[in-house]
């Protein structure tokens, strides 16, 4: 099987605060707004996104699949699947994203659909929106070097995505929740400012 690298541009984004004990029970939701598109069926996106719901929380990150003008908001992250993907732009790479600039994720589906069956699409679109909205969360976009935030998975990881079982890195679990943090706190400074000015 071929050996794919899920990539992201990044810049390193400040340093973690201290977690808090509460966290578990008080971490906002992460709103995620999908495009659909044709080439993505409804059942592989719902299996997807209902998948990767699963294993963020087994990092205690709820998320909310939005729609609408819910995707409208600033605290939404954007995931876009592409098709028709130039062989020259990111060789390689599933899904893209710039967690220190942007919330926005880029998935590269007709790579995706290019590597594994039909059966099998939901599982990987699943591990490969989380992994970058991991990178988000995290702020960064550091690797691992086990698990779902590995650089590049192995045929056995590919092996274990199809089983379900890749699973976080103990490190991630506390990066994310730093992230979280760092991230919510963000949010809510910039939902304070105010939206125009008056000049007089
Ligand atoms: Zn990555």
């Amino acid at each position: 099987m071929k050996i794919l690298i899920v990539l992201s541009f990044v810049q390193v984004l400040g340093a973690a605060n201290t977690a808090t004990a509460a966290w578990r029970t008080s971490a906002p939701e992460v709103l995620v707004c999908l495009d659909r598109i044709a080439q993505a069926s409804t059942s592989t996106t719902y299996l997807a996104q209902s998948e990767a719901s699963k294993l963020l929380a087994r990092a205690a990150v709820q998320l909310a699949w939005v729609h609408g003008s819910r995707c409208q908001s600033g605290a939404a992250i954007q995931v876009h699947l592409t098709v028709q993907t130039p062989d020259n732009l990111m060789p390689g790479a599933l899904a893209i994203c710039q967690p220190a600039a942007r919330h926005d994720i880029r998935v590269f589906y007709d790579r995706v659909q290019s590597i594994v069956s039909p059966a099998h699409e939901p599982h990987l679109l699943a591990y490969v929106l989380v992994h970058e909205i991991v990178h988000i969360l995290e702020g960064e976009a550091r690797h691992s070097p086990t698990g779902i935030m590995k650089a590049q998975w192995t045929p056995e990881d590919y092996a274990a995505i199809a089983a379900g079982k890749l699973t976080f890195a103990p490190e991630d679990i506390e990066l994310v929740r730093n992230g979280m943090i760092d991230r919510q706190a963000r949010l809510t400074a910039s939902a304070q400012k105010p939206r125009t000015e008056t000049v007089r």
